[in-house]
């Protein structure tokens, strides 16, 4: 059973500087918005941290930058079912930001509060 629910968190994974995409990742993308797979890697990836693909980012409210495809009012994602690998299988089994945010909100007695970071660079 998962210990956090993401329905309830702003999205701070979705933050992270490094989302890294393989190949296939790639296609998926291409093929979900009916482009070439040269299109979608120009139009949705940059080669970062030492990776050929990382997500482009966007602006954010409450993290500074955050996945291009993150709907900063809803605070979802935009392409659940052509999502990443790796946004497929993170966190696994827990969340550390989830059980901190969930510690807040109790401590604060405020079901709305959100932990800021800037993850800017
Ligand atoms: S930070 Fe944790 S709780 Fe929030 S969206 Fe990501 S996995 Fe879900
Ligand atoms: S693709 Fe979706 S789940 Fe993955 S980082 Fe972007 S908004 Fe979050």
């Amino acid at each position: 059973m998962a210990l956090y629910d993401c329905s309830k968190c702003p999205g701070y994974c979705c933050s992270y500087p490094s989302i890294p995409l393989n190949k296939r990742d790639v296609e998926r993308l291409a093929k979900h918005f009916g482009i070439s797979f040269a299109q979608a890697k120009k139009k949705y990836t940059s080669a970062r941290y030492g990776e050929e693909y990382t997500m482009r980012r966007k602006a954010d409210k409450y993290f500074g930058r955050i996945c291009q495809f993150f709907d900063t009012e809803k605070r979802c994602c935009t392409i659940y079912q052509a999502r990443p690998s790796i946004c497929r299988s993170y966190p696994g089994g827990r969340c550390g930001y989830y059980d901190f945010l969930s510690f807040e909100r109790r401590a604060q007695e405020d079901k709305d509060f959100v932990a800021l970071t800037d993850n800017t660079n």
